[in-house]
C-alpha cells in the first residue's frame, strides 16, 4: 500500500502474535492453549484499535474460541454441496464451530476489487497501477463483506497472509 501505514507498530504486533501462534504447533502440538492465547490477544488488539485484518488471517482463526485453524490439526475441512453450490466447510475441533466458504474461483473479495480502492486513489494520480492487497484493508470496507459466508477464491491450503 502506498504511503505510510497508520498504526504501523500495532500491525507489527499483530503480525508477531499471528506468527508466534504458527510456531507453537511446530514446536509442541499439544500446547494449543498457548496458540489460542496468542490469537486471542491478536484479535483483542485488532478489535480495540479497530484495525482491519486481511480476510485470509481472519479465516484462519476460529470465531468462537480464537483457535488457530490448521486443517487436519485443529480443524477439519470438508467439501459440501448445498443449494447446488460447492462449499468448503471448516470446523474447529476445539469448539466445533464451523464456517462455510463458497468455492468460486472467479470471485474477488471486495477489498481486492478496483472499485474498493477508489476512495484511497482519488487524491493520487488516476493513472496509478492497480492497487495491491495490503494487510490494512480500506477502512470503508463493510464488515459483512468478509463474513464467513462470503466466498473464497481458492480453498486448497491454509495460507499465510498475502503480502
Ligand atoms: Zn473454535
Amino acid at each position: 500500500m502506498a504511503g505510510p501505514v497508520k498504526d504501523r507498530e500495532a500491525f507489527q504486533r499483530l503480525s508477531f502474535l499471528y506468527q508466534a501462534a504458527h510456531c507453537v504447533p511446530a514446536q509442541d502440538p499439544e500446547n494449543q492453549p498457548l496458540a489460542r492465547f496468542y490469537c486471542h490477544t491478536e484479535r483483542t488488539i485488532a478489535k480495540r484499535l479497530v484495525l482491519r485484518r486481511d480476510p485470509a488471517v481472519k479465516r484462519s482463526l476460529c470465531r468462537g474460541c480464537s483457535s488457530l485453524l490448521v486443517p487436519g490439526l485443529t480443524c477439519t475441512q470438508r467439501q459440501r454441496r448445498r443449494k447446488g453450490l460447492r462449499w468448503t466447510v471448516q470446523t474447529c475441533l476445539t469448539c466445533q464451530r464451523s464456517q462455510r466458504f463458497l468455492n468460486d474461483p472467479r470471485h474477488l473479495l471486495w477489498g481486492d476489487r478496483p472499485e474498493a480502492q477508489l476512495g484511497s486513489l482519488t487524491d493520487l494520480k488516476a493513472t496509478q497501477a492497480p492497487p495491491s492487497t495490503a494487510l490494512p484493508v480500506p477502512v470503508d470496507l463493510p464488515e459483512e463483506k468478509v463474513q464467513p459466508l462470503s466466498p473464497l477464491e481458492v480453498m486448497d491450503a491454509p495460507s499465510l497472509p498475502r503480502k
